[in-house]
């Protein structure tokens, strides 16, 4: 580590590309577009994308990441999954391997000027039931032969996405899928492509060509009910930091702002240097778990900026010890519960000055 800030996040490639393997193995017969958006779900884009080499595409959401990919020296088709651009954008775009995504019905206009020279090769999205991006389906039937058809544009694909694959019972999801399918059907599309990785999990048969994951390529459940551990993924990012005091207090004593937490016994607290500067979420309540040196104690009283507060009992701890925040043995997906979020939120919300260790 380069600062002296205790905080930092530990990335952790090898389980990353064990996560990989495992949607490999759900969807064994479709290529794997890993979704690398939002720095790489707040795990470093670029550390990302070099481990997961084994995949056969990646979807990025700006033309700074392409950019940022690019000089990298990663080749793959990338997928810019919601942007605007321009012509000149789309012109570069082709030259660039970037596959836009057509999920309204004002890009045609800048589509149709795009150089007949160009190779684009183009996703046309379809809203089927998410009620987000995507042409509706009467408007994708209309437009999808003359783009088929049009100079400068090499392939058409096909996307849809399922509002409620976390929750595979819900009958929106058959619902979705059997008009997407019912869509495409004699188009002609090049690939078509449905899952994000909850549908990987739950409706793997129904996979089709392409397969677009990215929190389960990071570790997590994307299934409600079902824990990472269920899955056999492996967490990859751990949130560290380190005591950096350690106190005793008497009974009755006040804890962090507002008073909120008194000590009900006279007790040791711990400073922890995370806050929510940090990422940390500041709606952490009381009693949520932290690792101090491999053993669970509750966080007491508000989270502040730069620090945490912590009752350590009498546990054999010190100033300086390692605390772990999330990571492998205290679930982000149920820190995230406790502070009513999703883990998507925590990784990505983890901030600029907590450094990533790359191991
Ligand atoms: C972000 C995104 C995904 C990946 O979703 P996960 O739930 O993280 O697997 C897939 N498809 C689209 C269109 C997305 O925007």
């Amino acid at each position: 580590m380069q600062n002296n800030r205790a905080a930092h996040v530990v990335i952790d490639r090898v389980a990353m590309q064990h996560n990989l393997r495992q949607v490999r193995a759900l969807t064994p017969n479709a290529k794997i577009m890993a979704v690398i958006k939002a720095d790489g779900y707040g795990h470093s884009m670029e550390v990302v994308a070099h481990a997961l080499n084994a995949a056969d595409e990646f979807a990025v959401t700006a033309l700074d990441d392409v950019k940022r990919l690019r000089s990298q020296g990663i080749s793959k088709p990338l997928t810019m999954l919601s942007a605007t651009f321009d012509v000149a954008q789309l012109n570069k775009m082709s030259a660039q391997s970037v596959r836009p995504v057509i999920y309204d019905l004002s890009q045609l206009t800048t589509l149709s000027q795009v150089s007949p020279n160009a190779e684009l090769d183009i996703w046309l999205k379809i809203d089927t039931g998410m009620g987000r991006l995507g042409l509706c389906i009467e408007d994708a039937h209309r437009v999808a032969t003359r783009l088929i058809n049009q100079l400068g544009i090499r392939s058409v694909s096909a996307m849809t996405h399922l509002a409620n694959a976390d929750n595979p019972d819900h009958p929106s999801n058959q619902r979705q899928i059997k008009q997407f399918l019912k869509f495409a059907e004699g188009h002609g599309f090049s690939e078509l492509s449905i899952m994000n990785s909850a549908g990987c999990v739950a409706f793997p048969d129904a996979s089709r060509d392409i397969v677009r994951p990215g929190v389960i390529l990071y570790g997590i459940s994307p299934q409600l009910g079902t824990s990472a551990a269920d899955l056999s993924l492996k967490p990859a990012m751990t949130f560290k930091s380190k005591l950096i005091s350690v106190k005793r207090l008497p009974v009755g004593s006040p804890i962090g702002y507002g008073s909120r937490y008194t000590l009900d016994t006279d007790s040791r607290i711990g400073v922890i240097a995370c806050g929510y500067a940090d990422g940390y979420p500041r709606h952490a309540p009381s009693g949520t778990l932290v690792l101090v040196n491999g053993m669970y104690v509750p966080l007491i009283g508000r989270v502040s900026m730069d620090l945490i507060t912590v009752d350590l009992g009498e546990l054999p701890v010190k100033v300086g010890d390692e605390a772990i925040l999330w990571g492998e043995n205290i679930p982000i997906e149920n820190l995230a519960e406790a502070c009513g979020t999703i883990a998507y939120e925590l990784m990505c919300g983890v901030t600029q000055r907590v450094e990533r260790v790359v191991i």
